[in-house]
């Protein structure tokens, strides 16, 4: 970190890492960010941070940051660096062509979990009413879009329960595919605080991570898994819960649909959900799975807490509803300490899905094909908006390579990097005719790009984020947009080139456009949150200053709902040729595909993303500590360098996704939850071999 001197004044604004939500003041010398506090009064944090949000912010004036707009022909063209209007005028012109040539349904757009929920409303309000199609998907797709589905089904709104402050009431912490220390660092620290004080720890995660064992924590069950067997193991737990009678009888008469749960429970209670009939399926002990069941049900007040180990699966939509069954069974639910507990992984991801970035669903997570609620937006909007829903990103894919979408716009997501399967998504979009990028960096999803727009970072505007526990938080402009123009306000020009007048003159306008169509955000103004700090979600007439705690006295959807959680094996299957199972997870210094946390002084904690491997898979392949592996699996190939760990079980190996040259997403497959195509990172069949060199 550059010391710049003295801070002469300071802005509170919101980290633009993790689903955490930390509140830091940016102290300020002239239009110099000083360095970042974490904020005392944040009530996501209470004055805590992690070195991501704490040091890692310089990106913001990195000289690679992209200041001029540039416009291109051909990809194989050079960049021409051109003025904001040539560039939004071509970008216009090009979708009018597309849309001339190949139909309405043609282009879509991209919504960014990075960017504040009023950029990604203006971002779907963009497609639905300037493009005239529900194309509009976000970077949601690939990580919770189970979670939005999932919660939906069985408890009405597709979000956490809790606030996190509410774990310093839990007696029993369950912890489900999920790695708090290196990816939410802030709450993990809230959690152990809770765990020292006397919670009891279950992990369910097929490697050792630092919850498991280390030296201030030690879980008392650890069910390590096999990757991709998450809804087996819910599946033995519940049979426990239930043909033990450990069910909160009283709970589920009075609050679940009886039909329902009665024919959940004469799934689970079947034989083959047992946790010995199981153990041959996720390779744990039974008198593991059952003392921890015990535990869970009868131990007091028991919180689950999830991430992308539950959701990036085939079954990530079915674990999600496994969870929320698991808790509506043993009445955790609807009151501190408890609760379903998404741990939401980028800033915004609750945000962006809240705010109608679906193809499925306008803000507020309403279908596009309820005619009250379309009626309302049409009304507002001027325009009629398309009853059936969008392509989703995976969709939109396929339908370049069929040629009937040939126009993106995509606002600060690299989907190449990010998305699985890279060599699909690059023949997807090397089949497009225009692609418009919008983004702080050079990126590789630019590579493939026609126009390219200067993105802003978070210090350069106004807005709002919503945290993993719904709580909205503003986002307040410490520096000039570095380019001139805010993210927000190139969508509104490229609108206005489409024939769609967008009129706001400040972010707040956009928020009181979302309160008064959203139920929800009904109560959210700025000048709430600039009073309250923060507002949990939903804030209306009944809930003013928010709703910490959800489905107290009913559920959202009214009674809950029991799901029957089958579970069916992934077609990822290991073979002689990919004996071993990859799986991903991330690490406390880097961010996601590492853009911002690469260029600045963070990159000195994790230099490079490395293959952790077992001993013993190790020395049957001659692999040695820190020798370079190359991965293989049916999708493609990658090197790494090898790192041999205790903390894997044997015929499972574990990689990072930091830095685009260790090509995790080159070697994932194109399978995808059921119900909402997100990607299966988690479980990839791979060989590991030793190469001399990458
Ligand atoms: Fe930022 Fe998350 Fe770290 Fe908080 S825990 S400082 S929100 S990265």
């Amino acid at each position: 970190v550059i010391e710049l001197g003295q801070p002469e004044h300071s802005v509170v604004t919101t980290c633009a890492y993790c689903g955490v939500g930390c509140a830091f003041k940016a102290e300020m010398k002239g239009s110099e960010v000083v360095r970042m506090v974490p904020y005392k009064n944040g009530q996501a944090n209470e004055g805590h941070s992690c070195v991501k949000g704490r040091f890692a912010w310089g990106y913001a004036t990195h000289k690679d940051r992209i200041l001029k707009p540039m416009i291109r022909s051909k990809i194989t063209d050079p960049w021409k660096e051109v003025s904001w209007d040539e560039a939004l005028d071509y970008a216009a012109s090009e979708f009018k062509r597309i849309q001339k040539k190949y139909g309405r349904d043609s282009i879509g757009g991209i919504v960014s979990s990075r960017c504040t929920n009023e950029e990604g409303y203006l971002v779907q309000k963009l497609v639905r009413a300037g493009f005239g199609n529900n194309n509009v998907d976000t970077c949601a797709r690939v990580c919770h879009s189970p979670t939005g589905y999932g919660l939906k089904q069985t408890l009405g709104e597709s979000a956490g329960t809790q606030t996190f402050k509410s774990v310093e009431q839990s007696d029993v912490i369950l912890v489900i595919g999920a790695n708090p220390t290196d990816a939410h660092p802030v709450f993990a620290s809230r959690m152990k605080k809770r765990l020292r004080a006397g919670a009891r720890l279950i992990v369910i995660d097929p490697r050792v991570t630092e919850l498991v064992r280390s030296p201030h924590i030690q879980a008392d069950y650890h069910l390590p898994l096999k990757p991709g067997t998450n809804v087996a193991m819910l599946s033995a737990l519940a049979h426990v819960i239930v043909t033990e009678g450990l069910l909160n009888e009283d709970f589920i008469a009075e609050r679940c649909e009886g039909k329902a749960f009665e024919q959940w429970r004469d799934f689970v209670a079947k034989p083959e959900n047992s946790p010995e009939a199981m153990a041959e399926v996720t390779g744990v002990a039974p008198e593991l799975v059952r003392g921890a069941a015990r535990l869970y049900a009868t131990g007091g007040n028991a919180a689950i807490y999830y991430g992308l180990g539950v959701t990036e699966h085939a079954q990530g939509s079915t674990a999600v509803m496994a969870i929320a069954n698991l808790a509506m069974a043993t009445g955790n639910i609807g009151r501190e300490g408890v609760g379903v507990n998404p741990l939401r992984g980028q800033n915004n991801v609750q945000g962006s899905c809240d705010i109608g970035s679906f193809p499925h669903e306008l803000p507020g997570y309403r279908h596009v094909s309820d005619s009250t609620t379309r009626h309302l937006f049409e009304s507002a909007w001027g325009v009629s908006i398309n009853p059936e829903p969008g392509l989703r990103i995976p969709n939109m894919f396929d339908a370049a390579l069929d040629g009937s979408f040939m126009g993106l716009y995509c606002q600060g997501e690299d989907i190449v990097q990010s998305d699985p399967n890279t060599q699909h998504v690059a023949a997807a979009l090397s089949a497009m005719e225009c692609i418009v990028v919008q983004d702080i960096f050079m990126n590789e999803t630019a590579m493939y790009a026609h126009v390219l727009l200067p993105g802003s970072s978070f210090l350069e505007k106004d807005g709002t984020f919503t945290n993993a526990e719904r709580r909205i938080s503003r986002v307040r402009k410490v520096m000039a947009p570095r380019a001139g123009y805010a993210d927000w306000e190139v969508t509104i020009e490229l609108a206005k080139r489409l024939g769609y007048e967008m009129n706001y003159s400040h972010p707040s306008e956009i928020m009181d456009e979302i309160a008064r169509l959203t139920p929800t955000f009904q109560g959210v103004t700025y000048a709430k949150l600039d009073k309250l700090g923060s507002i949990q979600w939903p804030c209306n007439t009944e809930a003013p200053a928010g709703t910490p705690i959800m489905h107290v006295d009913e559920f959202v959807r009214g009674k809950g709902k029991f799901i029957i959680t089958q579970y069916v094996a992934t077609d990822e299957k290991v073979t002689r040729k990919f004996p071993l199972i990859l799986t991903t997870g991330r690490i406390l210094s880097q961010y996601n595909v590492g853009a911002q946390t690469r260029r600045t002084e963070n990159v000195h904690w994790h230099e490079a993303d490395v293959l952790e491997i077992h001993p013993h898979d190790a020395q049957e392949r001659g692999i040695r500590d820190g020798g370079w592996v190359n991965i293989q699996s049916r999708a493609g190939d990658t090197v790494l360098r090898a790192q041999i760990s205790e903390r894997m079980q044997p015929g499972v190996v574990y990689t990072t996704f930091h830095f685009p040259e260790s090509g995790a997403n080159v070697i994932t497959t194109d399978n995808s939850d059921w119900a909402t195509n997100c990607p299966e990172y988690k479980v990839t069949a791979v060989q590991v071999m030793p190469v001399n060199e990458p």
